[in-house]
């Protein structure tokens, strides 16, 4: 897949409007604890402030209900820029009201501006046509960095899209790189080949695990969603995070891994606690003993010898959701575990999603890991092998393609 180029543009001097995804998580006290994703937009950012482009950055970040919410204002987000790009960031107080049009409108070659909070409008997610037109109005050029939202067509990410034509739109350097990476890795995988799946939904994943079985010669779940499939088997799972609706389609994963000849596993042993926090009375149990209304919240040192075991012989490696409750210390240690054993193995090395990269950078082994995505969802749709609503309006038709 050939993608429009940010090199072909003819930028120079103009205002270009950047789709990034600056959605980095916050501790309590609204700190950015791994700002990762923004410092992965800045070679497109400056790349554009190279060419003295009027600058206008757009972001979402978390999930706010459509207006304002102090919250989950950007303002956090254009300090950082600030002391990254080392020049002033103007922040404008709305997406698309007065105040950012004024400040849009007087940008000056070399300027930067970040509107605020895209998904403080209902337009955004709903990919509503107006707001896109409107958002369209920022930039004479529009680029797409923001691998991590590519996957959903959201009015900034794929509405926008169809106010430009192809010498007005490119993939920003990171959406390539990413997009590349992943391409390489569904096409011409290293086996054999393993997928780590965890973190708290099966229903988030299901899709994605039912596409990986195909390319994968190994599946290690961990996470809550290890209890649905558990819950199947005829477990007690006491009061672990369960979705009772899925228990069949868990069944069919299973029961297809099997026919497809891919090892499928599970914890053998939890950590289990009496309640969900951080100074709960908990104990090391089998799969087998989780007491009724005990919860599992991180995998056992059993499982985290068996996953060792497991990897040993791998060559690629991806890995998308934590092991267990890693926010709380108590419950970090399988997925620190499984961290430390990742990073210095010799397999190609891929970790996907926000939750996932914060964990490996808490862990200190970000840097061993080969590839690291800004895009959890976005990644494992690409190894499903769909065409992101983000990225097809950035691919080259295909009569253009120079082979
Ligand atoms: P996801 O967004 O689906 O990737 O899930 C990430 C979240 O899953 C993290 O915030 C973890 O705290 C949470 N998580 C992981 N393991 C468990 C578990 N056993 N029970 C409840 N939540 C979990």
């Amino acid at each position: 897949m050939e993608l429009l180029h940010l090199k072909n543009l003819d930028l120079a001097g103009k205002q270009v409007f950047i789709r990034c995804d600056f959605n980095v998580p916050m501790d309590e006290f609204g700190n950015i604890t791994d700002d990762r994703r923004i410092r992965s937009a800045l070679a497109t950012i400056n790349y554009c402030l190279d060419e003295d482009c009027k600058v206008v950055l757009a972001s979402h970040l978390g999930r706010p209900k459509g207006e304002f919410d102090e919250k989950y204002s950007l303002r956090p987000v254009a300090r950082r820029l600030h002391q990254l790009l080392h020049r002033e960031i103007k922040m404008a107080e709305d997406v698309i009201g007065e105040d950012a049009r004024k400040k849009a409108a007087e940008l000056k070659e070399g300027e930067v501006l970040l509107l605020e909070n895209l998904r403080f409008k209902v337009g955004e997610t709903k990919n509503d046509p107006e707001f896109a037109k409107k958002l369209a109005e920022f930039g004479e050029f529009y680029v797409n960095d923001a691998f991590g939202v590519s996957h959903r067509a959201h009015a900034s990410v794929e509405g926008i899209t169809h106010y430009y034509d192809n010498e007005h739109k490119a993939a920003g350097f990171l959406l390539e790189k990413e997009i590349n990476f992943f391409g390489k890795l569904v096409n011409h995988p290293v086996r054999p080949f393993a997928a780590i799946v965890g973190g708290s939904k099966v229903s988030g994943k299901l899709e994605a695990l039912e596409n990986l079985l195909p390319k994968v010669d190994k599946i290690l779940i961990g996470g809550g969603m290890a209890f649905t499939f558990l819950k199947q088997l005829g477990y007690n799972i006491g009061a672990s995070l369960v979705e009772d609706d899925l228990l069949e389609e868990a069944q069919r994963i299973m029961e297809r891994a099997k026919k497809l000849g891919v090892k499928f596993y599970l914890p053998m042993d939890v950590i289990a606690a009496e309640k969900f926090a951080e100074d709960a009375v908990s104990k090391i149990v089998t799969s087998q003993e989780i007491p009724d209304n005990w919860m599992g919240l991180d995998i056992g040192p059993a499982t985290v010898r068996l996953y060792r075991e497991a990897l040993s012989d791998v060559q690629t490696i991806l890995w998308n959701g934590p092991m267990g409750v890693y926010e709380m210390e108590r419950f970090a240690r399988g997925s620190s575990k499984i961290a430390h054993f990742v990073a210095d193995s010799y397999a190609t090395t891929v970790v996907g999603g926000g939750d996932t990269a914060d964990l490996v950078q808490r862990v200190g082994v970000d840097d061993e890991m080969t590839f690291i995505s800004t895009g959890g969802g976005a990644s494992l749709e690409l190894l499903e092998g769909k065409v992101l609503p983000g990225v097809k309006p950035l691919m080259v038709p295909k009569e253009d393609v120079t082979l």
